[in-house]
């Protein structure tokens, strides 16, 4: 990563073609263990990599691949172990997992009372947000469309 944040590219992108920031050969799209990044197309040679925002290249992060909880990357598991991601600040003790959803970590929702991450659960009364700290929080919020309705 380098600290070149000029504008990738200075004519419309209309071709598709994303020129390198360090050699400005075209920068091709890749899945990576930390989901989608863009990589340089003399690779090896280049070893310029940039992320993937919406399908473009970008010095910034996209929050979809970002841990809720301490905002390190996502890491998606090998396809052996399941479809699931986990926080790459695992080995630091940030124990983070999210399912998998369309190739990305799924969306995930902090409790307003502790801070730890929600689940969804099935009740008597249909679906609601629980708190992975139960039973040490017993914060629960109702569901609103997907989202805890807090
Ligand atoms: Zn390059
Ligand atoms: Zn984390
Ligand atoms: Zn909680």
């Amino acid at each position: 990563m380098t600290d070149n944040d000029k504008p990738i590219s200075d004519k419309p992108a209309r071709d598709k073609h994303y020129p390198c920031p360090e050699c400005r050969k075209p920068m091709l799209r890749r899945e990576g263990k930390k989901g989608p990044f863009w990589g340089c197309s003399d690779f090896p040679k280049c070893r310029a990599t940039l992320n993937d925002l919406h399908g473009k290249p970008s010095t910034e992060i996209n929050e979809d691949y970002r841990c809720p909880l301490c905002t390190r990357q996502m890491v998606k598991a090998e396809a052996d172990k399941g479809e699931y991601w986990f926080c790459s600040g695992y080995s630091k003790g940030c124990k983070v997992r999210l399912a998998d959803h369309n190739g990305a970590p799924e969306p995930a929702f902090r409790c307003r009372k502790c801070g730890n991450l929600l689940t969804k659960r099935k009740g008597k009364h249909g679906e609601f947000w629980g708190c992975r700290s139960y039973p040490e929080c017993k914060a629960t919020y109702h569901d609103s469309e997907g989202h805890p309705d807090f």
